[in-house]
């Protein structure tokens, strides 16, 4: 996996403003904020994408994210957010090493905007999908 800017965050080799650090996380503000209080939360460990990355790391996102949410919150008096992860470059994603963005929505011009184009459920096929997820999970 090739060095990737988060990595030079977490080396010290550039500098952020730091809201937490613990032996597997690290949280920082988002240099082009889309909203004040703009917050990235990642892994130590160095995976691209959520699917590599390992339970250990997963386990201690999941632990301090919640608190993350709420510190912004507090601090930027906005109680509405968006958690957005992306994976990919056909999902937005820029950085190549995992990150969650926590971001305060304080109004309908600011924060995240989200497009959603929901279809209906064929429920036949999802039977399906499902059971085939389902197997692939438990592997
Ligand atoms: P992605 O599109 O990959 O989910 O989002 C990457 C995010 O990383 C962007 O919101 C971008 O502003 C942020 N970012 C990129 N480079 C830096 C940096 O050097 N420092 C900080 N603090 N954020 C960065």
């Amino acid at each position: 996996m090739a060095e990737t800017i988060f990595k030079r965050i977490i080396n010290g080799e550039i500098p952020c403003h730091k809201v937490y650090e613990d032996e597997h996380v690290l949280a920082f503000l988002d240099i082009n904020p889309i909203s004040r209080g703009h917050t990235l939360v990642i892994p130590k460990e160095p995976a691209e994408t959520l699917d590599q990355l390992s339970d250990d790391a997963s386990a201690a996102i999941g632990r301090v994210l919640p608190r993350l949410c709420r510190a912004v919150q507090r601090a930027t008096g906005v109680q509405a957010y968006n958690v957005l992860q992306n994976n990919g470059a056909g999902a937005h994603q820029a950085v190549f090493h995992v990150h969650f963005h926590i971001i305060p929505k304080p109004n309908t011009r600011e924060g995240l905007g989200v497009g959603w184009p929901a279809r209906k459920l064929d429920h036949a096929a999802a039977a399906a999908l499902a059971d085939e997820m389902a197997a692939l999970a438990s592997e």
